[in-house]
């Protein structure tokens, strides 16, 4: 099987007819028909034949052609089984030389397996934009980090992900990602570099590990805690506290254990202040469970 032309609508509108195949809205579909951008973001992955790669979302091929053609291995999910099987049929001689490999299914699912056997060192993805958030949080929270990822994101996802303390879009997501990763934006795609045009703009990030990873006791408590602390952001953290515990005194005795002034917003504390009162936070319920 031939793969369509990836820079042409009419190509790939073609094709996806006589395979009786549709595009998906659910699945958050978008074709990124510009090649140039293509080159662009798999230059900025910065591969070699000695690279492995996850990609999210192949679709028909496009990246990962690009991925192969640098000679490294890429692992693909894909939700959709009319493109898992296009490509696997597409890069057929790549799998049988170990290069290419297919995990179908819904990645949300499937990558802890996959972690299990092997964490690559790049990650890579033209994200849905239904699960862009959930996913790299769901990494970073697992504490799987890559040396380099790339990934395109609603633009505000993006501007969240690469927010610094005091500006408009920090966010609880931005302690996550800073927490793992030094994000730096690395190309606007508006709507004309994608078939169908979606709604929304889209922005690519380049994500690269911090050396300093500050482990905490739990990564699932401190990201329900970040949530709680950002979730409205003009109070104070004894008030987001209180609404979280359901408990005033224990806000303000758990603020106390752990240094933390209750009338401070979550914005004014560093990484490791959120971390350490993560901690304090997570043993107090534990004890209390004891
Ligand atoms: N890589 C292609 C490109 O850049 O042109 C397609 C990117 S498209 C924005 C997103 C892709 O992710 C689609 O192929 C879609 O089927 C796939 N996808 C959506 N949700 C998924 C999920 N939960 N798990 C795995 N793949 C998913």
């Amino acid at each position: 099987m031939i793969h369509p032309d990836y820079d042409s609508p009419g190509s790939l509108k073609t094709f996806l007819e006589e395979k009786g195949m549709a595009m998906q809205k659910k699945f958050g579909q978008n074709f990124l028909i510009n090649r140039q951008a293509r080159v662009k973001l798999i230059d900025a992955l910065d591969i070699n034949s000695s690279s492995f790669v996850w990609e999210v979302g192949p679709g028909l091929g496009a990246m990962t052609e690009e991925i192969l053609q640098r000679d490294a291995h890429v692992t693909v999910f894909e939700i959709d089984r009319g493109f898992a099987a296009c490509v696997s049929n597409f890069f057929s001689d790549y799998e049988k030389q170990g290069k290419f490999a297919l995990v179908p299914g819904d990645v949300l699912k499937t990558w802890k397996e996959e972690a299990e056997k092997k964490i690559p060192d790049r990650f890579f993805g033209n994200l849905p934009y239904n699960i862009a958030a959930t996913i790299i949080a769901d990494m970073i929270e697992a504490e799987v980090r890559f040396e380099k990822a790339v990934v395109t994101v609603q633009k505000e996802v993006a501007q969240r992900m690469c927010a610094k303390p005091g500006d408009k879009d920090y966010s609880s997501f931005s302690v996550l990602c800073a927490w793992a990763y030094d994000v730096k934006p690395l190309i606007d795609l508006g709507g004309g570099n994608f078939w169908p045009r979606p709604n929304v703009d889209s922005r690519a990030v380049i994500m690269t590990k911090k050396e300093v990873f500050p482990r905490c006791k739990s990564p699932e408590h401190f990201q329900k805690i970040l949530r709680s602390l950002f979730s409205s952001r003009r109070k104070t953290v004894k008030n987001n506290l209180t609404a979280f515990y359901n408990d005033g005194n224990r806000a303000e005795t758990i603020l106390d254990a752990a240094g933390i002034d209750p009338q401070i917003r979550a914005e004014k504390l560093s990484l490791e202040q959120l971390l350490h009162l993560s901690d304090v936070s997570y043993s107090n319920i534990i004890e209390d469970h004891e």
